[in-house]
């Protein structure tokens, strides 16, 4: 793309520590000729703490389509451009995914801005493995949709991680205790980088409890990771959630089928599986 072009710049906000920007992400956001924001009104607070008067456009969930085609225009007629979410790493769980992947399939440069993300932050200070994981952004609203969200991840050998809001921390931690064993290792990180920041470890029973009789326990802002499943392909016995898996094929299939497929899905052997479905199925 000719370097007439201007460049849209992904840059990263505080999560709640306003000292958590960036040298650079204040000097890009001072340079740009615009900035893309998800809610003007908050973003002017950021932009007035740090003495910044630039020209600002609302970017959010609502208009995102029709918007990133203006804004790909203006990057065509020179301008340079910021991208901003209300907090954190825009298009983590935030709007900006359509604007950039518009911008890189015209040729436009984009360039990353990094700095706060929830996610991340919670990563590095739970004490869970990372060296592997998986994000699933905001956990459903539904109690239904959320039994099945924690079942799809029950068998997960990663930490997993997802957002959760206030209402339903509660909620969803009910629903995870109707799935997951509740020996499996939860972390909460609440209010990070905030007056209130609290990260706890616990087991999935302990974490109920305290959420339950804890009312600070369910204010704020929270990141919930999960530790991945133990999966021993040695194993002289199943476990609790692998039963659980096998229970629910068979409920579905003939005991011929669910063996086959709970090999598939959780590696344990089959004359094991076979013999627990048996066990089962005479119950
Ligand atoms: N883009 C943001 C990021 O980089 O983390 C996340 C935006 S998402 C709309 C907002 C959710 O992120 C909150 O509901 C909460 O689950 C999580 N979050 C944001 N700030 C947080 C904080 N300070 N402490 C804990 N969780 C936070």
């Amino acid at each position: 793309m000719s370097s007439e072009c201007g460049k849209l710049y992904v840059v990263a906000t505080p999560i709640g520590n306003l000292a958590d920007m960036s040298f650079r992400a204040v000097e890009t956001l001072k340079q740009v000729d615009l900035i893309a924001a998800e809610d003007t009104r908050h973003v002017k607070m950021l932009l007035q703490h740090y003495g910044i008067s630039n020209k600002l456009i609302s970017l959010h969930q609502h208009n995102e389509d029709k918007a990133s085609v203006g804004l790909l225009e203006k990057l065509r007629e020179g301008l340079s451009i910021a991208l901003v979410s209300d907090a954190g790493t825009p298009l983590l769980s935030d709007p900006g995914m359509p604007l950039v992947k518009l911008v890189r399939e015209a040729g436009v440069d984009v360039v990353p801005i990094p700095g706060a993300c929830a996610l991340i932050a919670a990563l590095s200070a739970a004490g869970l493995p990372v060296t592997q994981f998986s994000f699933a952004g905001f956990s459903p609203r539904t109690s239904s949709a959320r039994v099945a969200f924690f079942s799809e991840r029950l068998l997960c050998p990663t930490t997993w991680v997802f957002y959760e809001s206030s209402h339903r921390i509660l909620a969803s931690l009910q629903d995870m205790a109707k799935v997951l064993p509740l020996d499996r290792q939860i972390v909460i990180a609440r209010e990070l980088t905030k007056l209130h920041e609290t990260i706890v470890k616990s087991s999935l029973a302990d974490m109920l409890q305290l959420v339950e009789q804890d009312a600070n326990m369910r204010r704020g802002e929270f990141v919930v990771l999960v530790d991945g499943a133990a999966i021993d392909k040695q194993q002289q016995d199943i476990t609790p959630e692998q039963q659980k898996i096998l229970s629910i094929l068979l409920t579905e299939c003939s005991i011929k089928t669910a063996v086959a497929l709970a090999v598939e899905i959780t590696g344990v052997r089959k004359k094991l599986l076979y013999q627990a479905a048996l066990a089962m199925e005479k119950a």
